[in-house]
């Protein structure tokens, strides 16, 4: 059924700028293109579908790898021009626009596809929740031995120092014109409790090994699974010297590979930030203030992701930092300490 929040969403990928990022974001289209191009076995003589094909590139990538049929399903708009591009560069008897949404589609004769191809990934994997879509018609239209590219997504959680935003935002407000304004900046700190943010993190701003917070294989991934994401952690700083806890820095890496009776060269994309930037950046949530941390310190924190129940296409991000002290040595008793 179609809601508001579903029509503001296609809507936005009628917006051609959208698509220009992405298609600019060679990290990302390459990564694709590698993974269809380099594996024609997987394609060729087969049926796939594209889901969420925008502008088409990707369904042109499996015409060319040798795909029989291609499916490219498009909600959007955009569909009337995907297929104007379709038969410009010649695959038109290959490739067949379908206008709606992957999930409600019928397709001929209850036909199933051998491959889904789909980029639906957002900021820190899961916002817009595309995802929902893609396994809901992977549970429609794939046969059973069928799959599915990208085959894994890793979301992944660092500590972080957060050097721009706080020259910018927050330090900045310390001396200006002879004067501390300080409490300016403090109010930027506090605004930012449970906003993530889409930023740049530099690679020697993490303070942490990743912490997994999901993975997730896309073949066996039910809808449910994304409802609510829960990670607890604990980990230790690694820093040259003593520096500030600032941030976690949420990242994803996807990979494209599949079970071994089908010859492949895998392919990864990583959105790290010690990997080549994409348009997704990372996403930061902010601590309500700097810590001062050195080696081999011990930091824990509880990060909750929950798909919001009014806005769908959202997650409420909650991170709590635990105290290493407390919480690896929990007092045993409530026996008062006169008779321990
Ligand atoms: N595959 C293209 C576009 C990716 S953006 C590329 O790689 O460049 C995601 C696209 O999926 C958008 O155009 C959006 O309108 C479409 N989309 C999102 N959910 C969909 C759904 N459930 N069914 C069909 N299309 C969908």
């Amino acid at each position: 059924e179609a809601t508001a929040e579903d029509d503001n969403y296609f809507d936005s990928y009628e917006d051609i700028e959208i698509h220009r990022l992405m298609l600019k974001d060679v990290p990302r289209t390459e990564a694709y293109q590698k993974a269809i191009l380099g594996n024609k076995e997987l394609f060729e003589g087969k049926v796939v579908m594209d889901i969420g094909a925008g502008t088409g590139i990707l369904s042109l990538f499996c015409a060319q790898a040798g795909a029989a049929k291609v499916y490219a399903v498009e909600a959007s708009r955009l569909a009337n021009l995907t297929r104007e591009v379709v038969a410009k560069n010649g695959f038109s008897h290959v490739i067949e626009v379908v206008h709606g949404k992957a999930e409600e589609i019928d397709l001929p004769e209850g036909v199933q596809v051998d491959v889904i191809v789909s980029e639906w990934m957002g900021f820190y994997l899961l916002h817009e929740s595309m995802l929902e879509s893609v396994l809901l018609a992977r549970d429609k239209h794939l046969k059973p031995d069928g799959v599915m590219l990208p085959s894994k997504a890793t979301l992944f959680a660092a500590a972080c120092r957060l050097g721009e935003f706080y020259s910018q935002q927050v330090d900045f407000w310390n001396h200006l014109y002879g004067l501390d304004l300080s409490p300016v900046g403090q109010a930027v700190l506090d605004s930012k409790r449970c906003k993530p943010e889409v930023a740049i993190v530099k690679a020697d701003e993490l303070l942490s090994e990743p912490v997994q917070l999901a993975d997730f294989d896309l073949a066996w991934l039910g809808p449910d699974e994304i409802e609510r994401i829960h990670s607890r952690a604990f980990t230790s700083v690694l820093c040259d010297q003593p520096t500030e806890y600032q941030g976690v820095c949420l990242w994803f890496d996807c990979s494209f590979e599949w079970p071994d009776r089908i010859p492949c060269t895998p392919v990864k994309l990583s959105t790290s930030p010690s990997s080549a930037a994409t348009h997704w950046k990372q996403t930061i949530i902010v601590l309500p203030s700097s810590i001062q941390v050195e080696e081999g310190d011990l930091i824990g924190w509880e990060l909750t992701l929950k798909r919001s129940m009014e806005h769908r296409r959202r997650y409420q991000i909650e991170l709590n930092l635990l105290d290493p002290e407390e919480d690896e040595h929990p007092v045993p008793c409530s026996c008062g300490q006169a008779r321990c």
